[in-house]
């Protein structure tokens, strides 16, 4: 009997370049990977370094089945897959689901193109376990599981990248990284995915200040961030994507920052619970 929790883990919120040493001991420093838990359904989104630690504690809780959606392919959203614990399960399937290059790229292709030589030791054909590939196109609602709706919608990132928006039993999350934004402008296909949201993760990789330095790069700011949670009427809105280079005392003083302007904002840490 499955409840109607709805959890969200911040298993990795790092973007780019996985990070270690005394400086990210806060915030962390594994990419992307975030799950959410609704009732006893596992849905993981992207497979950074932070899968690591999300493979071990499902492990150890038992979980046998899984699924698993890419924002997109880029090495910190799938780096961690060759190392999550569910594929070498010979009692676990995990099902894999990507859309941002829907008509160009099967998710079979990706899995197998990503892990092969001379780039990895072996194929996915040494992992026991189930594993189901789902395509799908950005903007299709998605049904993994009974109960379950996922909206999906297209972001602004070089080659794409998807967002999705989770809803489970009334309440709702979204998850949207990577994406760029045009200054002054609030992307429509966002604000579809975050309207009246009890919490979205976002690309906050940059300041406003630096993203002059870095356009055509694909990632938003923490300002960005704010402006598109008063215009959806969020609840709340976590900072992820964090730059390689920031530091725990920079995140704090930007999260101080950001909660003066909006108080339900804060800046994901890597291991964070989160009951939205
Ligand atoms: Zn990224
Ligand atoms: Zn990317």
């Amino acid at each position: 009997m499955t409840s109607d929790l709805l959890q969200v883990r911040t298993w990795g919120t790092r973007g780019s370049l996985p990070v270690s040493g005394p400086e990210f001991v806060e915030f962390g420093g594994s990419t992307t990977c975030i799950e959410v838990r609704c009732g006893d359904h596992v849905l993981l989104f992207d497979a950074g370094s932070g899968l690591l630690p999300a493979g071990r504690a499902l492990k150890a809780e038992g979980v046998k089945r899984s699924h698993l959606f890419f924002t997109h392919c880029h090495y910190d959203h799938i780096m961690g897959l060759p190392y999550y614990g569910g594929l070498f399960d010979p009692a676990a399937t995990v099902d894999l689901w990507s859309g941002h290059m829907a008509g160009q790229m099967t998710t079979t292709d990706i899995l197998k193109s990503f892990m092969r030589p001379p780039f990895f030791p072996v194929t996915p054909d040494i992992c026991p376990a189930r594993i189901q590939c789902h395509d799908f196109g950005a903007g299709e609602v998605l049904q993994p599981e009974e109960g379950i709706t996922l909206q999906t919608g297209r972001l602004s990132h070089p080659g794409g990248a998807v967002g999705y928006r989770i809803g489970w039993h009334g309440r709702t999350v979204a998850i949207i990284t990577d994406t760029e934004h045009d200054p002054g402008v609030l992307d429509p296909a966002i604000l579809a995915l975050i309207e009246g949201v009890d919490l979205f993760l976002y690309d906050a990789c940059y300041t406003e200040a630096e993203m002059g330095l870095f356009r055509g790069f694909g990632h938003s700011s923490w300002q960005q961030a704010l402006l598109l949670a008063q215009a959806a009427g969020a609840a709340r809105v976590g900072m992820m994507h964090h730059a390689p280079w920031r530091t725990d005392a920079a995140l704090r003083a930007m999260e101080d920052e950001a909660q003066a302007i909006f108080p339900g904002a804060f800046f994901a840490r890597d291991g964070q619970l989160i009951r939205p």
